[in-house]
């Protein structure tokens, strides 16, 4: 049985949606037009969805409103109580859905092939509509297992360090082509022990690729499982013929495939060797070298608020640690207040600070820091020579030499800001015992010219602030 092409008006109605996802991502690309691009997101989702019910007689209306409400009453309720920290975690739960998803469609094929339309004269599931659900149960069930070991290692549930396997290029290697000769076989052969052993292989590989990788390669991981979670959409929009679905799974899959390359070249690692899952990780995992006492001095809030006030520019470096405190907005006070008396500021945001890509730039947009104050690593690098204070609140990683000198080091090569050439480094953190995701100790804390600031960042951020207004 062949499916009927959808009437026209269907068709035009999808490709607007489509369009509106463009403009979406396009919009989201600066904050400045984020809000709407955000708005002509949900316009693009608001005709797709539409126009799927008006058409699709999957379902009786009852049902659909029925699962609509469950679903939109657990993600509204998760939405309010979830904590701005947590947002990483469950940006990967929710992959995980997608990917689940994906598996589930596939199966609702294979098992009932007649009711998609996707049969042919013989009975049999037409070719191409294996080749369909053979890709989309894999990259469906990848995504599903990948995601759910992200959400445990960035919900701490799991040790954010690589978990290495002996031969386990071997395994994966032999895994991923049992895979693809699986898939192969489908077409000729659409027996259920294909179809099923294919599902489960696709699960442990996803389990097995994301297992190894820790430390620095984790946000590449995250903006790559967005890329699959695209593409498993994709591959379900072919399954059950819907235009909308399979424009927007190619526009997350690419666009997560673009992010999740842009982190590469920001960690400078290569992305074969991130998706091949803990290459170089070896020494990262055999580490952990007793920590020697050194000695470190500590500030006060009125030290810092005296040095910055004499200065003549400041470049605020903020990391997980700010989001951790919800300290952006009194962070924005404290820079108001500099500025009032004079004093440059600048925001300095690595690519991978925080624990998603771009979560110091929502906070900071959120405290309605300008964004004209706010710069990216490779443009404001250069001026940590120059400045006289580097002020990093809750950042660690992303300011550690060990990343530019220390070849066994798990965040080796991932370029990182300079903030040892600056006259004076405030480092504001709870504890000199807290270490950054990457797990290794940070020689900025040891400097001549660095202060540690121990404290909560916002009650620290709080404390400046009055101390600069006496
Ligand atoms: P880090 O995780 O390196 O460091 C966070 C720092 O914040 C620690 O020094 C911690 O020290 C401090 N901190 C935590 N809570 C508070 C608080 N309430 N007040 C003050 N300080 C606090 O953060 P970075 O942003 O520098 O680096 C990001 C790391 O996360 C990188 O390794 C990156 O690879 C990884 N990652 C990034 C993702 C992304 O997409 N951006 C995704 C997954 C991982 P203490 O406990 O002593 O307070």
């Amino acid at each position: 049985m062949e499916h009927a092409a959808p009437p026209a008006w269907v068709m035009l109605a999808y490709l607007i949606s489509g369009v509106f996802f463009i403009l979406a991502l396009r919009g989201l690309s600066s904050p400045a037009t984020s809000q709407r691009g955000n708005r002509f997101g949900m316009a693009g989702m608001l005709i797709a969805v539409v126009t799927t019910l008006v058409t699709h007689e999957v379902a009786s209306l009852p049902e659909i409103l029925g699962a609509i409400a469950i679903g939109g009453g657990i993600g509204w309720v998760i939405a309010r109580r979830i904590a701005m920290t947590d947002m990483p975690q469950l940006v990967a739960a929710f992959h995980s859905l997608v990917g689940m998803a994906a598996v589930l469609v596939a199966a609702a094929a294979f098992l009932n092939p007649v009711a998609f339309g996707i049969t042919g004269a013989d009975g049999l599931i037409n070719p191409v509509s294996r080749v369909e659900m053979g890709l989309g149960i894999a990259i469906g069930a990848i995504t599903f297992s990948g995601s759910v070991i992200a959400f445990l290692k960035l919900a701490g549930k799991m040790s954010g360090a690589p978990i290495l396997l002996p031969l386990r290029h071997l395994i994966n290697l032999t895994t991923l082509a049992a895979i693809v000769g699986l898939v192969g076989y489908f077409t000729i052969d659409q027996s259920p022990w294909i179809f099923w052993t294919i599902t489960g292989l696709s699960f442990l590989i996803g389990f097995l690729l994301i297992i190894p990788i820790g430390g620095a390669d984790m946000p590449v991981v995250v903006s790559m499982l967005n890329s699959y979670s695209g593409w498993a959409a994709a591959a379900m929009g072919f399954t059950l013929h819907n235009t909308a679905m399979i424009i927007t799974g190619a526009l997350v899959g690419s666009s997560g495939a673009i992010l999740s390359y842009i982190m590469c070249k920001a960690m400078n690692r290569s992305f074969i060797s991130v998706i091949a899952g803990g290459f170089g990780a070896e020494a990262a995992a055999s580490g952990g070298e007793a920590k020697e006492q050194r000695p470190w001095k500590r500030g006060s809030a009125e030290d810092a608020a005296y040095m910055m006030q004499q200065a003549e520019s400041v470049i605020i470096v903020p990391g997980y640690g700010m989001a951790v405190a919800q300290a952006q907005h009194v962070l924005r006070e404290m820079a108001d207040v500099l500025k009032k008396q004079g004093v440059k500021v600048k925001y300095a945001i690595h690519p991978v600070a925080g624990r998603m890509p771009g979560h110091m730039n929502v906070l900071l947009a959120e405290a309605s820091v300008p964004y004209d104050e706010v710069f990216e690593l490779e443009d404001i690098n250069s001026e940590f020579a120059q400045a006289d204070v580097a002020f990093i609140i809750g950042a660690n990683d992303v300011v550690n030499p060990a990343a530019k000198t220390d070849k066994t080091s798990p965040i080796y090569g991932m370029p990182v800001f300079d903030v040892d050439k600056a006259k004076t480094v405030f480092f504001v953190k709870r504890s000199m015992g807290g270490v950054g995701y990457a797990g290794v100790d940070n020689d900025v804390f040891y400097m001549d010219q660095t202060m540690m600031l121990l404290a909560d960042a916002k009650k620290m951020c709080e404390d400046i602030v009055k101390a600069l207004q006496h």
